[in-house]
């Protein structure tokens, strides 16, 4: 072997070169990747809603252990419990051998995604024909969710209070459902329209049903039969729909995605895909030194408003009934606390190279991205992690071989978004953004690496087993 020249040694030295991950790992773990992502498949195809994901996610919780938090109990070291807001909402905890006091390691991620609601009156008939209007939820590229199969998810609360789960569309041998669009032939004007108003909102129509009602004395026909067989299947009638929340999200299932299967392909990824992550570190993690907090939100793709996103109050409620039998006021628990806010980064497309600067954006399979601040333009709406925090999380996450990287949401004044960092930040935690990079974000076939979401999960892991 020859000698490293001058340059390669102050190369090395003085540079920070980043490297693929694959580059950075032994085959032990490249196997533990791929079977990491198996139980995050099952998790995406079992939670299309966010009331799915914690139903499921309480199913494990139970089998390990956790409790549902009761008011006024005095916790101790290792007791586990979660509290669910809503069905829509999750925080678990694991008491921690240090005192409260001392603050929590909260991780803390959405599980709302874009998707398609009903309207309050859905059902409608033209032309022979059965639809339901819709109203679109989150972020979405309307022109990426028609022609594709859909299902119908959700719950309806009928008038006296009993609730009809649907869930219809993702089983083998359950019909789908659709939104159509233009044929090429007679698309010329259609084509002429913008992309952003290529499919508008008003023309997010799902088709339902085609076979009229045999009976000519009344109208409607095709919308009376549809009626039926939503009474004979789910005992609904029309009027239930008003106080109904059912939306459309894509039929299939995620799937490993190219010849070596290092990506995972599927909906709801953002922010799933986090949760996931946190789910499992958190469950790995049954005696942390400081008690740990998992947070799924939701509501943070329309703004983390409503009583169960990241501004509602019930988050610091919580921890102040967590700590009122030691007597310790909250504030003195959020001002010594450390934050993960764990949601996907854009990730380097490099068939649209334009939007996001090479030199700080980050790239799949060079581990989870830890981002000091998101917003738009010059860091609008965003907090910023302090150097101090940072530097603490490098040192920990480098000792503990989590591969990361770091990234910017896309060029400066390309455009830009925000996390629920903000939101806890102003609760006076240090918080920074620490999650697994996306392809095609908010579409309805999402992608990422799954050495990304091995190496979160790392970082999670570590993050919450921190000693101090
Ligand atoms: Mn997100
Ligand atoms: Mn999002």
């Amino acid at each position: 072997m020859s000698e490293k020249t001058m340059g390669e040694k102050l190369q090395e030295q003085l540079l920070d070169t980043p490297k693929n991950g694959y580059d950075r790992i032994d085959d032990a773990t490249q196997a533990a990747i791929q079977e990491f992502s198996e139980g995050y498949k099952a998790f995406l195809d079992n939670g299309k809603t966010e009331g799915e994901v914690v139903e499921y996610t309480i199913a494990m919780l139970k089998e390990h252990g956790y409790e549902e938090y009761q008011l006024g109990k005095k916790y101790g070291p290792g007791d586990k419990l979660y509290l669910n807001n809503r069905g829509k909402a999750l925080a678990f905890v694991t008491m921690g051998t240090k005192p409260l006091s001392e603050g929590v390691k909260m991780v803390a991620s959405h599980i709302d995604s874009p998707r398609i609601d009903m309207k309050p009156h859905p059902l409608y008939e033209d032309t022979q024909t059965a639809f339901f209007k819709t109203h679109y939820y989150g972020g979405l590229r309307k022109y990426q969710w028609v022609v594709m199969p859909l299902a119908l998810h959700g719950v309806v609360v009928k008038k006296d209070g009993t609730q009809v789960k649907i869930h219809i569309g993702d089983d083998e041998g359950d019909p789908v459902f659709v939104i159509n669009d233009l044929l090429p032939h007679l698309a010329q004007q259609q084509s002429q329209r913008t992309l952003a108003e290529g499919i508008k909102g008003e023309e997010l129509n799902i088709v339902v049903g085609g076979c009229p009602f045999k009976d000519d004395k009344v109208s409607q026909r095709v919308k009376l039969a549809i009626a039926k067989i939503l009474f004979d299947k789910y005992s609904i009638v029309e009027s239930d729909f008003v106080t109904a929340e059912i939306t459309a999200v894509p039929a299939f299932g995620a799937r490993d995605v190219g010849f070596d299967r290092s990506f995972v392909g599927g909906y709801g990824q953002d922010d799933r895909v986090c949760a996931y992550t946190s789910l499992i570190a958190a469950l790995e993690s049954p005696n942390p030194t400081y008690t740990t907090v998992t947070v799924f939100a939701d509501r943070e793709e329309i703004g983390s408003c409503g009583n169960t996103g990241m501004k509602s109050a019930y988050l610091k409620h919580f921890l102040a009934d967590l700590a009122a039998p030691y007597g310790i006021p909250v504030r003195n628990i959020l001002d010594s606390s450390e934050c993960l806010s764990s949601d996907v980064a854009a990730a380097v497309d490099p068939t649209f190279p334009d939007v996001t600067e090479k030199y700080n954006s980050a790239y799949m399979n060079y581990g989870v991205s830890i981002e000091k601040y998101t917003g738009s333009r010059g860091k609008s709406g965003t907090s910023e992690a302090s150097a101090v925090f940072f530097a603490k999380l490098r040192k920990l996450f480098d000792d503990a071989g989590v591969v990361w990287q770091t990234g910017e949401l896309g060029k400066v004044d390309q455009g830009g978004g925000g996390t629920v960092a903000v939101y806890l930040a102003e609760e006076n935690m240090d918080v920074i953004d620490v999650g697994v990079p996306v392809w095609s974000m908010h579409a309805p076939f999402e992608v990422t690496s799954k050495l990304d979401i091995y190496m979160a999960y790392r970082a999670y892991v570590t993050f919450l087993n921190m000693k101090d």
